[in-house]
């Protein structure tokens, strides 16, 4: 379990004041501007050295990320944009930084702009976040009083202004180029990559995007040093990491933990346990709804980490765990988060538009109990079809939890959907039986 003293987040439960003063006396802001002078190259290095990786889901190395930057800026400015969007179902972990430790990333706003070279940084929040970004507009508000933004920030001779922009509540404003497009005032829709941002990105700029709790851990990596980070999780898995554990728990929580803890433990100590017991446990979706559930025994020895879970053939995405034990119904569970992937692809692409609204339906009529045999096949067929033909990720996302729960229950599915009434009837869930069909089985 993370030592007290490992914690970089010790406001997460806002029991400790988080305007500038208390974030100060925790050590934020402490020794930016030695920081600073060391130079962009050490700190691109430093963060390399430190093995983080991206945590708004797709677990990108962020220095190698930041060294996509062009070393020289030219006729286009550079820009630094922070993705808040935080629209994955099961994640709350960015919500809790923007409200509890705005500093911490204000400072590492500060610090990567200067690492990228951006005068200029762009916040990007969800709409519903509204309160938690008027708290951020607070902290920003104060560190401009205290000198520790606009000119000269916090005495690094490095100039930068922070902007707040919210969404308007799209869960694709949250792929990282709808979320540019959104920014410039146009349709959140993803754009083709490449070019990639760090290149072509806001108003055709460079830009380098990062996600809430990457920015906000930097500071801290940097004052301890890439060994400290390293030190804990394992090897390309390293540091802390916040993880948000919702669904059949008995305490519903965010907290911070040593990457690679087992999942049993995040449950079992920090939430409270599952609801009726551990072994009531049916599945856990461990990195928001878009990633493939686990099964309980695979849930035993799960380490929460990006590579154990691919491992599982799943992922960590945003550390959004989802419990879910034996009182669901784990198809109903999963075809209505097909509707939700239904309801927010973005149209651009045939397959995402039109598959996504396939999978629904048919999974619709497996819970139910109304689906044929071949169905089962068909929606597997379907899921391939998306995944890998479509111009943004969600396509993956939206296909991904389908293909967990036919890799998982499909015995469960051909149970529910045989013809046989007797066991439609043992599962009690309405469908379309010829009646002649029953009578003759009763006889
Ligand atoms: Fe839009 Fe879906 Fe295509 Fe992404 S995959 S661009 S959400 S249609």
């Amino acid at each position: 379990m993370l030592k007290d003293q490992d914690r970089i987040f010790q406001n997460l439960y806002n029991d400790k004041g988080s305007d500038v003063a208390a974030s100060q006396s925790r050590g934020d802001w402490v020794n930016t501007k030695e920081i600073t002078e060391k130079g962009r190259d050490w700190i691109i290095n430093e963060i390399k050295e430190s093995q983080l990786r991206g945590r708004g889901g797709a677990g990108f190395p962020t220095g190698l990320k930041w060294s996509f930057a062009p070393k020289e800026v030219g006729s286009r400015p550079h820009y630094l944009v922070i993705n808040g969007d935080e629209s994955e179902p099961g994640t709350c972990k960015d919500r809790d930084i923007l409200r509890f430790e705005p500093h911490k990333l204000i400072e590492g706003c500060l610090i990567a702009s200067y690492a990228v070279q951006a005068h200029v940084c762009y916040i990007y929040i969800r709409g519903e976040y509204f309160v938690d970004g008027q708290k951020l507009q607070t902290a920003i508000d104060e560190a401009y009083e205290k000198k520790l933004l606009g000119k000269n920030a916090a005495g690094t001779g490095w100039d930068l202004d922070i902007y707040i922009h919210y969404g308007a509540g799209a869960y694709i404003c949250g792929e990282e180029t709808a979320l540019l497009e959104s920014l410039e005032g146009k349709k959140g829709q993803p754009r083709l990559k490449p070019p990639f941002p760090a290149l072509i990105g806001l108003y055709g700029c460079p830009t380098i995007i990062n996600n809430v709790e990457t920015i906000a851990v930097v500071p801290t990596i940097l004052r301890r040093g890439a060994k400290w980070f390293a030190s804990l999780g394992r090897e390309k898995n390293t540091g802390t990491k916040i993880f948000c554990i919702s669904g059949n728990v008995n305490n519903p929580c965010n907290v911070e933990e040593e990457m690679s803890i087992p999942l049993k433990e995040l449950i079992e100590v920090h939430a409270g346990g599952v609801i009726g017991g551990w072994d009531n446990l049916q599945a856990v979706i461990p990195g928001g709804s878009s990633m493939p559930l686990i099964p309980k025994d695979r849930c035993e020895t799960l380490k929460m980490d990006f590579d154990a879970c691919v491992e599982e053939k799943s992922g960590l995405g945003t550390a959004g765990i989802v419990v879910i034990n034996k009182d669901q119904d784990i198809i109903k569970c999963m075809a209505r988060i097909a509707r939700f992937y239904k309801h927010e692809s973005c149209g651009q692409c045939t397959p995402c538009r039109e598959g996504s609204g396939w999978m629904w339906r048919m999974l619709e009529r497996m819970a139910k109990g109304d689906a044929t045999k071949d169905e089962v096949d068909m929606l597997g067929d379907v899921t391939t079809q998306i995944a890998g033909h479509t111009i943004c990720a969600f396509g993956e996302g939206s296909s991904w939890p389908v293909q967990g729960l036919l890799r998982h229950f499909k015995k469960e599915i051909q149970e529910r959907n045989n013809l046989d009434p007797i066991v439609q009837k043992k599962n009690n869930i309405p469908y379309l039986v010829d009646q002649h069909l029953l009578d003759k089985k009763n006889a």
